[in-house]
């Protein structure tokens, strides 16, 4: 890896951050709080949230098995993934690359950043090719993004080529393991210590059921939190959205019985939909979603559409033509779904 001097924008590297009340002030025993303007009625509602969430990261680290100093929390993974552009990459000048097809959001903020996004295609089988990653960048790329299991595909990257990619490659390496709780195999997270230039998404918006709250998780060294910190707005997580956060983490048997009854319904809703006579074929998943291909895909939606059930068309996206991308639902909204495919006729 690069020093973080050089692959961090000069502006960052130099920026002396927004210090707020709560910054200035740790200490835990005062009990007079005449330090920010706020109203003294309300409470708690009325005082300013911790600006770096400090006890729920150290409710997280017990669950998620990462220490707190290796530990960003922003408004859902969009922020994380928003702030990566806005520390490392210089507008008209930096570039990224990314596996294709992927997740939206890194081409959306790379354009809104001004940053060139070079997109590599996975081969037939949706995986990913160290090699051809690397052949794409340059001395001006600060940024790969891998996201495994990766969506709309639903398959994990072999770990072996992400591993390659982290070791060959002189700047930023993210992987986004937004669906990493709805299989077993071993997440990135626990591999910080051994890659520097990694950054590893979470979120609390699929298998932690609170996509409302919005809350993203990045992980990487100390030294890209506190830079990630520095650029982020002061109070970018709420109280009402850290302390529902914590609710979740003390929730742990009621979430582990709707993994698993998800990770049960994906087990009869892929053959299910594999054997109708107008699915081409279902790919393979390691999420709580799945890619299948049919005769006739745009008719297909329209037809699911005006019986009120909605899945995500992505048949006009490059190596998914003709396919639908599926969210696994209840056992009640599986049976509706089929029903309404073994109904149809092209
Ligand atoms: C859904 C999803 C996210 C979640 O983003 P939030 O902003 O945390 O809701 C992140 N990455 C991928 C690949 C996703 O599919």
């Amino acid at each position: 890896m690069k020093n973080l001097d050089q692959l961090v924008r000069p502006n960052i590297w130099r920026l002396t951050p927004y210090s707020c009340a709560r910054d200035e002030f740790k200490g835990r025993d005062a009990h007079v709080f005449l330090d920010a303007n706020e109203n003294p009625y309300n409470a708690p509602l009325n005082r300013y949230p911790d600006p770096l969430q400090e006890d729920l990261k150290r409710e997280l680290e017990q669950v998620k098995g990462v220490p707190s100093a290796y530990t960003f929390l922003g408004n859902g993974s969009d922020e994380a993934i928003d702030l990566i552009y806005r520390v490392f990459c210089q507008p008209c000048k930096d570039n990224v690359v990314a596996i294709s097809p992927t997740y939206g959001m890194y081409q959306v903020c790379a354009h809104i950043n001004d940053v060139e996004y070079r997109p590599v295609l996975l081969d037939d089988g949706f995986q990913l090719n160290a090699d051809r990653l690397l052949a794409a960048t340059d001395e001006r790329t600060k940024v790969i993004w891998i996201c495994s299991p990766n969506n709309p595909t639903g398959n994990a990257m072999q770990r072996s080529e992400i591993e390659r990619v982290l070791t060959c490659f002189e700047g930023i390496v993210v992987v986004d393991e937004a669906y990493s709780d709805f299989n077993q195999l071993r997440p990135f997270r626990f591999d910080l210590p051994s890659y520097p230039n990694l950054i590893v998404l979470n979120t609390f918006s699929k298998a932690w059921a609170s996509a409302a709250i919005r809350l993203g998780i990045a992980y990487a060294s100390p030294q890209i939190v506190t830079l990630l910190n520095k650029v982020k707005y002061p109070y970018n997580v709420n109280l009402l959205t850290q302390r529902q956060a914590s609710e979740m983490l003390r929730s742990l048997p009621k979430l582990n019985q709707w993994l698993s009854t998800i990770r049960t319904e994906r087990e009869h809703l892929l053959p299910a939909v594999a054997e109708l006579s107008h699915c081409r074929k279902v790919y393979p998943t390691d999420a709580n979603f799945f890619l299948a291909r049919f005769d006739n895909a745009d008719q297909l939606y329209h037809y699911l559409v005006e019986r009120g059930i909605i899945v995500r068309n992505r048949s006009r996206v490059a190596l998914c033509e003709g396919c639908l991308r599926i969210t696994v639902g209840t056992p009640q909204e599986n049976c509706e779904l089929l029903a309404a495919l073994r109904q149809y006729k092209a």
